[in-house]
């Protein structure tokens, strides 16, 4: 016997950040369910970091957007609010102008023209919160007590199943707690659903397409060498043009006095990063990353970046990370077990908080990586090294693959609708963000745009 549909205004994919701030705005007026397969609120943002990036031109595309910076500006003042009435840590940093600035002046004594005419590098300064792995979890409990408040949903350890057009074009979600009815569909699946969501929207008649891959390492240096930059900008976004392919390249994720990370994924591993309020490490870690786009003859930037986690995983002797010193990197040689902590070879300076073990194997990237990849992120190491010459000391560990799947892009109205009325998409998924208030103002965005489709606009 088939269950009957219970029947919501709007039910939503994903309890992210871009789920739970659509549901925070559309509660109060309309029927609202969240869904989520995790067994607790705040997604991939609820469950690392939590570093809150307040600039337009971090985390969000304002091309693939259509959205001015002034219109931005508003939706992450709105976003930065709404965490701290919900107990995100209110130290602000990035705003010391003095000291900021004599960082830019450090760089611009630095860099140098490249041939195309841009910078080789440059840094981007931004004002930053940091909520902590330990705490952004009780942020996100926060915020989903405020949308129960409002007479909202959530539905937790529920998986979506399937999603199917109801008749008169409703949408219909198949869970593994039986069906659910939605006069509109807001899909905010992240990262992890994107690919699942991708082949259900196709089903549904949505168009879909390939965006931007980043493909990438985690850097792990002591944070004695990255303190007096992170002490004034917590996460330094600093952006180089490489020398032999003037390929773009960019830092990403800063974890000061914090620890290299283990991302699972389903027939890989990826590395990440992330760092505790309370409990500090005595190293920094950051990504280098590298954007790839494709043209012909292929333009699947998903299977390309499943293609080298899966190669890079391989060459660590199967679903294993790799790990490098650099000086092993630079002297053209593998990194062995044996000799990792070499104090001759100034090893014996940097304890790697993800060390050589079971799923971390001692390697050489150079064989793992696609070699234009490898390049930039040395060249990139090279060119950060001319501001803090500390990153390049032999003991510096680089690990591989670090990869961003943020690759699937959807057309939609300046809402977010798809070309399926009443189908919304939002976050990182979606192609749409990358990272926690990028996803939260897109939440914003569907959220108005389905108050409007419901005359409430
Ligand atoms: C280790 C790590 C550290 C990070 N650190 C930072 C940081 O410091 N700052 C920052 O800005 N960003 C950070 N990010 C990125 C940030 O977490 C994401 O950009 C953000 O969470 C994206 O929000 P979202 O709402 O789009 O998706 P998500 O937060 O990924 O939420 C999507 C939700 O959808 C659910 N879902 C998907 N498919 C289904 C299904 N079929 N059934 C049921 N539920 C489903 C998932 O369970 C998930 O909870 C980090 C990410 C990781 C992995």
């Amino acid at each position: 016997m088939t269950r009957s549909a219970q029947h919501f205004d709007v039910v939503i994919i994903g309890a992210g950040p871009a789920g739970l701030f659509a549901a925070l705005t559309l509660a109060p007026r309309l029927r609202v369910l969240v869904i989520d397969r995790k067994d607790r609120p705040g997604g991939a943002g609820g469950a690392t970091d939590g570093k809150l990036n307040l600039s337009p031109h971090i985390g969000l595309d304002l091309d693939e957007l259509r959205l001015s910076e002034e219109a931005a500006e508003g939706y992450i003042a709105t976003v930065d609010r709404v965490f701290l009435e919900h107990g995100a840590d209110p130290t602000l940093h990035g705003t010391d102008a003095g000291r900021i600035q004599g960082w830019l002046e450090r760089v611009s004594w630095v860099r140098r023209r490249t041939p195309k005419g841009g910078w080789d590098i440059t840094l981007v300064p931004v004002r930053q919160r940091h909520m902590g792995s330990d705490f952004a979890h009780q942020v996100s409990a926060a915020l989903a007590g405020t949308i129960r408040r409002r007479g909202g949903m959530l539905l937790l350890e529920t998986e979506i199943l399937d999603l199917r057009l109801g008749e008169g074009g409703d949408l219909l979600v198949d869970t593994s707690r039986g069906p659910f009815h939605g006069r509109f569909l807001l899909a905010a699946p992240g990262r992890e659903g994107a690919y699942w969501f991708r082949e259900k929207a196709r089903a549904l008649g949505v168009e879909t397409g390939h965006g931007a891959i980043d493909i990438g390492c985690r850097v792990e240096v002591a944070s004695a060498v990255y303190d007096e930059i992170t002490a004034v900008l917590y996460d330094p976004k600093l952006i180089f043009t490489t020398p032999t392919y003037q390929d773009r390249t960019r830092t990403f994720c800063t974890n000061p006095g914090g620890r290299v990370r283990v991302e699972q994924h389903q027939g890989f591993r990826l590395v990440n990063g992330d760092a505790l309020k309370a409990n500090k490490t005595a190293n920094t870690n950051f990504a280098l990353l590298n954007t790839v786009t494709m043209t012909e003859p292929l333009q699947d930037t998903t299977a390309m970046g499943q293609q080298v986690a899966r190669f890079a995983n391989f060459w660590g002797g199967g679903e294993s990370l790799i790990c490098q010193r650099w000086g092993d990197l630079m002297a053209g040689r593998r990194s062995k077990r044996q000799g990792f902590y070499s104090a001759s070879l100034g090893f014996d300076k940097l304890t790697p908080t993800l060390p050589p073990g079971p799923g971390v194997t001692p390697g050489d990237i150079s064989f793992a990586y696609p070699g234009r990849i490898v390049r930039n992120l040395q060249e990139s190491l090279e060119l950060l090294a001319r501001v803090i010459p500390g990153v390049a000391h032999p003991s510096t560990v680089i690990y591989v693959p670090e990869i961003k799947f943020y690759d699937v892009r959807y057309p939609t109205s300046l809402d977010l609708e798809t070309g399926v009325p009443g189908l919304f998409v939002a976050g990182d998924g979606a192609g749409k963000s990358r990272g926690i208030v990028g996803a939260a103002v897109n939440g914003l965005m569907a959220a108005e745009g389905i108050l409007a489709r419901a005359g409430l606009g």
